[in-house]
C-alpha cells in the first residue's frame, strides 16, 4: 500500500514549499492540488465564463482535462494537453479559483484523479481538504498554519521580489477573504481533520518546520 502524506491549511502558509522539501527528502512525489484547481479557474477564465455561473461551469467540466507530471523534481499542469504552469500563478487566476472551487463537479473532478493517484504512489499532497475528504487514511496528515499578519508579510515580500506594486494590507484583506471562502464553502471546507497534526509556522523557519514534519512521517513509520 502506498504511504500518503496530508498538508492542508490556508493560503501562504507555505504548504507547497514545505512539502516540495519533505517530498526530496523522503524521494516522494508531490502533488499540488492548488495548481490543479487553478487550471481548470483559467479555463474557464479563457472561456469567458463568470464564476457565478453555476451551469456553464458544470456544463464546460466535460470538456476539462487535467493532467500532472514531474519533471526534474518540478510538478507540471496539463490544461486538455498544454502546460499552462505558466499562466496559473496570478491573482486573477488565483481569486476566480477559490470562487469556482465551491462547485461540486470542479471538486469532483480533481477529487477522483487525486484519489488514484494516491493508491499507487508514495506521495505528500497538499491543498484544503486532502486529510478530511480526498485522503481520509492517509497514514500522516498535517494542519499547517500561520497568522494572517506572517501569511500576509511573506506574501509582500515575495511579490516585492518580483518587482510587482502590492499594499500589505491589501494583501492581508485578500487572504482574509480567501480564508473565509475556503472555510465556509459547502463542499469539503477547509479545516482540520480531526487526527491530523496542527503545526503553526508563524515563529518557525522553513528548516524547523520540514524537520517536524519528517520527525512525525519517521515516528509513524516505527
Ligand atoms: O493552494 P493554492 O493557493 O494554489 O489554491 C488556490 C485555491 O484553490 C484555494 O484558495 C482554494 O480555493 C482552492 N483549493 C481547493 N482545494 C484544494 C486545493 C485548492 O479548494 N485541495
Amino acid at each position: 500500500m502506498a504511504f500518503n502524506i496530508a498538508i492542508d491549511g490556508p493560503a501562504g502558509a507555505g504548504k507547497s514549499t514545505i512539502a516540495k522539501r519533505v517530498a526530496k527528502e523522503l524521494s516522494y512525489i508531490y502533488v499540488d492540488t492548488g495548481a490543479m484547481y487553478r487550471a481548470m479557474a483559467l479555463y474557464f477564465l479563457r472561456a469567458g465564463i463568470a464564476a457565478d455561473d453555476e451551469a456553464a461551469i458544470t456544463e464546460s467540466c466535460e470538456q476539462i482535462t487535467v493532467n500532472l507530471s514531474n519533471e526534474h523534481g518540478e510538478q507540471q499542469v496539463f490544461l486538455n494537453g498544454e502546460n499552462v504552469n505558466g499562466f496559473i500563478r496570478t491573482e486573477e487566476v488565483g481569486k476566480m479559483t477559490s470562487a469556482v472551487s465551491v462547485y461540486a463537479p470542479v471538486r469532483e473532478k480533481l477529487t477522483q484523479l487525486q484519489r488514484e493517484m494516491a493508491q499507487t504512489t508514495d506521495l505528500i499532497m497538499d491543498g484544503r481538504d486532502i486529510g478530511t475528504c480526498v485522503l481520509p487514511d492517509a497514514q500522516v496528515k498535517i494542519y499547517l498554519t500561520a497568522s494572517v499578519e506572517t501569511r500576509g508579510k511573506r506574501r509582500f515580500l515575495e511579490l516585492q521580489e518580483k518587482g510587482a506594486e502590492c499594499s500589505l494590507e491589501e494583501i492581508c484583506e485578500d487572504i482574509e477573504k480567501r480564508d473565509y471562502r475556503d472555510m465556509t464553502r459547502e463542499i469539503s471546507p477547509l479545516k482540520q481533520a480531526e487526527d491530523a497534526i496542527l503545526v503553526d509556522s508563524s515563529e518557525m523557519s522553513i528548516e524547523e518546520v520540514v524537520a517536524k514534519i519528517l520527525e512525525i512521517v519517521r515516528d509513524t513509520k516505527i
